[in-house]
């Protein structure tokens, strides 16, 4: 029988967090690292330094969860209540803990500080708490655990600076025997050229009654991932998505496209070149953010200008004249240019419109020609596609990387469900 997960609601306090000052990146690590050691988050809120408003929160959170684990608000000051609103709430009073008084007197030794009266405030904990030490700050955290809405309750609060709650999560975790889930118990699925709603609603039918299934866009491409799914289960989603979305599934795993074509081209001991106009270098960026890039990328030339088009790659100024630079015909005479100037084994072509001006009825914005070369020819594939600028160059990269490896991608996917089957 599988045990039930122990539920869990997030509180971040404190006002710069909730004017949007700073970034909540403590619920986010917390949600994140809960997740992964099996927690259900249920929910997630912040409250400023109003008594009534973290009374309202904290409160709320513990009739949903078992656990609440509260970020911040543990400090010296007036307007850190987070240990006053946990005592209340659990009907404990607050009593002067020696330890945690010796622990933060030993770390203004250290600083050679002074303790301000207040700091003696940081000591005064729940009675009963069981207090969670703080290696990088002044402020201990506590675990306190009590009956509330006829069930036990445990409050676990953090200090809000994140590298000082960070340790002291992982260390709570670690003492309670909590582990992490691999990567490998969930099941993760790579889409590109789709969007969330078509790719969920054509999900539907194997998604529906499991639950578990999130949906994340990791732009351009779509993440699909299911939580510690059964063999049957990530087999029968798995054959679905190759047989019915296999123009658009990428991999079964978590890898990005450049990732997945970095691993194709080292796999294919092949060189690569680039012929950039519409991407001008976006695309000999995004293969080079990817380490190793080095092995098999030779470089780019970014022929923006008609006169580079002509003068570095050899493409021809009469075709240019005649039809304009964004056609099948000028793409492959890029990629064919870039193939010839660098010696590369493979050469890969950006021509098109990226907006915000320039399209027409005939080529709207978004039209982007791209051509693949190499010592057996040429061919080229028109793409359309939508939304600004910046994602339709990225969006036409992502493309032609895929294009350049559709076949391994398709043997790689089949090649790990056979794997699975096996096991
Ligand atoms: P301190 O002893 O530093 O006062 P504290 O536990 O009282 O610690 P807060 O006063 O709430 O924590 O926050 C201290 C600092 O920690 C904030 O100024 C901010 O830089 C950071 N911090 C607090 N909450 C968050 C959060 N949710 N996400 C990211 N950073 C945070
Ligand atoms: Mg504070």
């Amino acid at each position: 029988m599988t045990k039930s997960k122990p539920t869990a609601s997030l509180v971040s306090t404190g006002e710069e967090v909730l004017r949007g000052e700073i970034f909540d990146a403590n619920n986010h690590h917390l949600a994140n690292t809960l997740g992964e050691h099996g927690f259900d988050v249920q929910l997630m809120m912040t409250a400023g330094d109003r008594h009534e408003d973290l009374q309202f929160v904290m409160d709320t959170a513990l009739q949903r969860a078992d656990y609440l684990f509260m970020s911040g608000g543990l400090g010296p000051t007036e307007d850190d209540l987070t240990t006053t609103v946990a005592a209340e709430l659990a009907g404990r009073e607050l009593i002067f803990d020696e330890a945690s008084w010796e622990a933060i007197l030993t770390l203004f030794r250290k600083y050679k500080l002074e303790p301000g009266n207040n700091n003696r405030k940081q000591a005064m904990l729940p009675l009963g708490a069981e207090i969670l030490t703080n290696n990088n700050g002044t402020a201990p955290g506590f675990s306190l655990s009590f009956e509330r809405y006829g069930s036990e309750k445990t409050i676990v609060a953090l200090p809000g600076p994140p590298r000082e709650l960070h340790p002291m999560i992982s260390d709570w975790l670690r003492d309670r025997a909590y582990t992490a889930i691999s990567d490998d118990e969930h099941l993760f699925l790579r889409f590109l050229g789709i969007g969330e709603s078509p790719l969920a609603e054509a999900l539907e039918p194997w998604t529906k009654d499991w639950g578990e299934v999130s949906f994340r866009q990791a732009f351009p491409e779509m993440e699909v991932k299911l939580y510690q799914p059964a063999l049957d289960k990530r087999l029968s989603l798995c054959q679905f998505a190759a047989e019915h979305l296999g123009q658009f599934l990428t991999t079964y795993t978590r890898q990005s496209t450049p990732e997945l074509f970095t691993e194709f081209m080292q796999a294919n001991g092949l060189t690569l070149a680039l012929a950039e106009s519409c991407t001008g270098g976006l695309a000999a960026k995004i293969v080079t953010d990817t380490p190793h890039s080095s092995d098999y990328f030779l470089g780019a030339v970014v022929s923006y200008n008609n006169t580079v088009k002509t003068d570095v790659l050899n493409v021809s100024a009469a075709d240019l004249e005649r039809d304009g630079p964004i056609t099948a015909t000028i793409a492959e005479q890029m990629a064919a240019g870039a193939l010839a100037q660098f010696n590369s084994d493979i050469a890969l072509s950006f021509t098109g419109i990226a907006g915000p001006d320039g399209g027409s009825a005939e080529k709207p914005i978004g039209t982007v020609w791209m051509a693949k070369a190499n010592a057996g020819g040429c061919e080229s594939k028109k793409l359309n596609l939508l939304q600004d600028r910046d994602r339709i160059r990225t969006s036409a990269v992502y493309h032609g990387l895929r294009w350049l490896m559709e076949r391994w991608l398709k043997q790689r996917y089949a090649r790990q469900i056979e794997t699975w089957s096996i096991d």
